[in-house]
């Protein structure tokens, strides 16, 4: 194993591109103190230290050319304050050092340490820039003091206590989530027949509807949330979904957002698409609970019409005999999340297994076979056709006349024959390869393999001899392979006397 790599130390050598950016960001706090400046527009009392660091702010921009007074400012005082004069310190310098870095939830702040000036108030005054880190500025007196400050685009604003945020930092917010205002309070995406999340934000006076597809794999209340900070913040909010109603049939379902799939939510460890799974489970598992016959498949309701639900799921033949002796047999709710076939099957196999294999083969003896109690829900799908390929196969063969003793080339035709209609195109070919290479009939294969269309590269196995044969046969093998059980008999009678056979044969009489 390799050795554990060392931590990295969290001063490092500056970046020049880093580097030149935060001396860039300092020489403009210097230059606009406004930059460094809360505004406060809440019920702040006096001694707010948002107030204090108002007050001093504009002293320290006033003595900025003066390195002794900076000195001085970054020693004592309000904390964010200090940090303003540290970093007019830093402006002053040609280089930096000594690059710190802050690690928090949205990203990582790099930093100038100058004197005792605190990390989180020099992170933030140094990342002004950018409207998440900035807010680290203030969050040690969120913490203390309980303060709300939401950074807007004209700078971070403290509401003290009010957790009523400003009204352009809502709409700022609302328009960078891609969102509208479309009724009093309501903001949404517009998309309004998709799924969508609702967020109620309450200090705001809010309703933010947004839709799956312009979410993505973002969680719309943690961006809401990178650019505040306050006491309690998620006690504001709740989260609900607006799901798309059923189509068809009128069904009542409720749909709420389960409480824990709320809570994970709300503290960042689910996402919007997540939610919206969760409800959509939600909802599904209402449907199935509803003490009566119902069929739901995807986006619509079928009320008790189960042919309507038959028709849109487009069953082959036998799925369609399946599906119709489960959903007869089943009295409660049958609810797809997708509408199809293989779901239905899936959904209905515990229960109706076994039915339906017999439905499907239209033979009790096939359904027996082919029967499993624990099937997967490809594998339901797969049984109920290979059900109603063996029926088919065995019915078919059930309607054949059968014989005793048939003279050789009668024999050759009438396997081959049945091997096709059993099992299919290939068996068939196969058996006749197979016949071909032990010698036996060569010409009456040769005569089904050319009508199989299987005799590519097997040419060189038949003598002149052989071909004669197979052209002499050939006009019977179509109603051989695939003609009505009633005329078999004179078309095995055909392909004998044509192979050369004058021998006469008569199907055996069947047991009642
Ligand atoms: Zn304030
Ligand atoms: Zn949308």
């Amino acid at each position: 194993m390799a050795r554990k790599a060392r931590r990295k130390a969290a001063l490092r050598s500056a970046g020049k591109v880093r580097e030149g950016d935060l001396l860039e960001r300092a020489r403009a706090l210097a230059e606009d103190p406004s930059l460094a400046t809360p505004i406060c527009e809440g019920p702040c009392v006096l001694f707010s230290p948002v107030k204090a660091a108002q007050r001093a702010i504009p002293r320290i921009h006033a003595a900025r050319d003066d390195e002794a007074k900076l000195l001085a400012f970054a020693k004592r005082g309000n904390d964010l304050a200090r940090a303003y004069a540290a970093t007019l310190l830093v402006a002053k310098g040609e280089k930096i050092p000594y690059v710190a870095e802050l690690r928090v939830p949205t990203g990582s702040a790099p930093y100038v340490v100058r004197g005792k000036a605190k990390p989180f108030f020099l992170a933030g005054l140094q990342n002004h820039h950018d409207r998440a880190l900035r807010l680290l500025a203030l969050m040690p007196w969120v913490k203390k003091r309980g303060l709300h400050v939401f950074s807007a685009d004209r700078g971070l604003v403290c509401t003290g206590r009010r957790a009523a945020p400003p009204q352009d930092f809502v709409e700022e917010e609302m328009d960078e989530l891609g969102l509208a205002e479309r009724g009093q309070g309501a903001w949404s995406c517009g998309h309004d027949e998709a799924d969508a999340l609702v967020l109620r934000w309450r200090d705001a006076g809010v309703e933010a509807a947004r839709c799956e597809a312009c979410a993505g794999d973002e969680s719309t209340l943690e961006r809401l949330l990178r650019h505040m900070a306050g006491p309690k913040l998620l006690a504001g909010f709740e989260v609900s979904a607006r799901l798309r109603p059923l189509e068809g049939a009128p069904v009542e379902a409720a749909a709420d957002v389960p409480e824990e799939s709320s809570k994970a939510y709300l503290t960042g460890a689910m996402h919007d698409a997540a939610l919206l799974e969760a409800a959509r489970a939600a909802r599904v598992a209402a449907l199935k609970a509803l003490p009566r016959r119902l069929y739901v498949a995807g986006p619509r309701s079928f009320g008790e019409d189960a042919d309507a639900l038959l028709a849109a799921l487009s069953p082959t033949p036998a799925e369609a005999r399946a599906l119709r002796a489960a959903l007869a047999a089943h009295e409660g709710p049958v609810v797809l999340d997708k509408p199809t076939v293989a779901r239905a099957l899936a959904e209905l196999w515990p229960q109706h297994g076994l039915a339906m294999l017999e439905a499907a083969a239209q033979s009790a003896e096939v359904a027996r076979d082919l029967h499993k109690a624990n099937a997967g829900p490809d594998e339901a799908a797969e049984l109920v056709r290979r059900a109603g390929r063996e029926g088919a196969s065995r019915a078919g063969l059930a309607s054949l006349p059968s014989y005793q003793n048939l003279p050789p080339a009668a024999a050759a035709a009438d396997a081959l024959a049945r091997a096709f209609r059993a099992e299919g195109h290939e068996a068939a070919v196969r058996a006749a390869l197979e016949r071909a290479s032990a010698g036996r009939q060569k010409g009456v294969c040769l005569a089904f393999l050319q009508a199989l269309g299987g005799l590519k590269g097997h040419e060189w196995r038949f003598s002149q001899t052989e071909r004669d044969v197979a052209a002499s046969v050939a006009p019977a093998v179509e109603g051989l392979l695939r003609g009505e059980p009633g005329s078999y008999h004179d078309a095995l009678r055909e392909a004998s006397l044509r192979a050369g056979e004058t021998a006469e044969f008569q199907p055996a009489e069947r047991s009642p």
